[in-house]
């Protein structure tokens, strides 16, 4: 059934980048309206490391991540096989779970005034004339600009290149990294994936980890049988899992991760695809959450400014360019066990050059963005 109304914007999918487009429109006065497929708080594939950029976007946003729980991280372990080296990071990051984090986001949302509609999956997005209509199972909506935001999940015909990693999720409670891992995250590198591991609100264990399909097919992907993997590549990962107890049945997982994929094909002049629908930067980085927000603000200002979907993400895609080719040239290195284990020399050897590649990996000019958001929002409000 065609809905009567139109809207100013419609969302698919209710994650950082979606609420972040949909918060900044109602923000500035637009009528959006957001389609979530989950009705709760859920879990989600990732590592939960909040880079300083991602914090500034949610400062922008006026959310309070110590009121939620998050955790300080000032270091950055690096470690493959016993090798190790501990490095400062160049910022103060932060641990906290996507449990957390995106309902406080779309709660934020809804307060600004975003029509929520929870429990309803988006199954096409497609322009007709002047408008787009964006349809779920049992309803159609008309939007004068629509937001792709389905993360992981593709919508059929806007589809994914397919990478060949899995990546899962789990939290723990673990005695052992509540006694060391306070102000770290940890990277394990090993053939075929990595591991990371912070803490986040109450001690929780988060863990994220990337493998070769090929590898979790030999494995297995069960939980007992990924742990005795994950515990056999380092000392320091058997640490942190020793007597560890999961915190839900079974780690959460996505299949075949477009790593390093920008969308450049445009979709249609008022479709603005946004966060992993947009652009999938290498998880060892920690910035994914970033370039979300960031790419949700910076797509609502577009649809503000007039300014058409295909710019948008064209002038996007040009900020992420060099980060992504450092970050991509860093993986290649990373995830080759005698490469991985000269960077850790050279890690211990030269700590800052170390620091200085953290900082390469970082999405550029969010300040400029919230400042200048910040004081619009002061020229509106005065
Ligand atoms: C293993 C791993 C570790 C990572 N670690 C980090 C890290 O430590 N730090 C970091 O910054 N980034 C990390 N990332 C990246 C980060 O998780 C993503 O970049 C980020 O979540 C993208 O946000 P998003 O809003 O685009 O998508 P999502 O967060 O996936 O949100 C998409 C939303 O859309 C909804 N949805 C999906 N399909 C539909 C539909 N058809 N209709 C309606 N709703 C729909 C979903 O339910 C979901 O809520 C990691 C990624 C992986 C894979």
């Amino acid at each position: 059934m065609l809905q009567a109304v139109t809207w100013d914007s419609i969302v698919a999918g209710g994650g950082l980048a979606g609420a972040a487009f949909a918060l900044e429109l109602a923000r500035n006065g637009r009528r959006v309206a957001l389609i979530e497929r989950t009705q709760s708080a859920h879990h989600k594939v990732c590592g939960e490391f909040l880079s300083l950029e991602a914090q500034d976007l949610l400062t922008y946003f006026d959310l309070d991540i110590s009121a939620l729980g998050a955790t300080a991280i000032n270091e950055f372990r690096l470690a493959t096989g016993e090798r190790h080296a501990t490095i400062s990071l160049p910022f103060r990051a932060a641990g906290l779970s996507r449990w957390s984090l995106d309902e406080a986001l779309l709660t934020a949302a809804e307060r600004a005034g975003v029509h929520v509609v929870r429990g309803a999956r988006v199954t096409s997005v497609e322009p007709l004339g002047a408008a787009t209509v964006v349809k779920t199972e049992t309803m159609a909506w008309r939007g004068k600009a629509v937001a792709l935001a389905t993360g992981k999940h593709s919508l059929r015909g806007l589809t994914r290149p397919l990478g060949s990693m899995v990546g899962f999720k789990l939290h723990l409670s673990s005695d052992s990294a509540a006694r060391t891992l306070p102000g770290i995250v940890q990277l394990v590198f090993f053939r075929g994936g990595y591991f990371g591991a912070c803490l986040v609100e109450e001690n929780i264990l988060s863990i994220g980890w990337v493998m070769e399909a090929e590898l979790v097919r030999r494995i297995g992907a069960d939980w007992p049988a990924q742990k005795s993997y994950l515990a056999g590549q380092s000392s320091f990962a058997s640490y942190l899992l020793e007597g560890s107890q999961p915190l839900f049945a079974k780690p959460v997982s996505t299949a075949a991760i477009p790593y390093g994929f920008l969308r450049t094909a445009p979709i249609g002049p008022a479709i603005y695809p946004l966060g992993d629908q947009l652009a999938v930067v290498p998880s060892f980085t920690g910035d994914g959450m970033a370039i979300a927000l960031c790419s949700g603000i910076v797509a609502a200002r577009a649809v503000l400014e007039g300014k058409s979907a295909p710019v948008f993400q064209r002038e996007f895609i040009r900020r992420l360019r060099q980060q992504f080719r450092i970050a991509g040239a860093l993986g290649r290195i990373l995830q080759t066990p005698a490469s991985c284990a000269v960077s850790v020399a050279a890690a211990n050897f030269l700590p800052r050059i170390a620091t200085k590649m953290v900082s390469a990996t970082r999405l550029r000019g969010v300040e400029s963005l919230t400042r200048r958001g910040k004081l619009q929002a002061q020229a509106i409000a005065g």
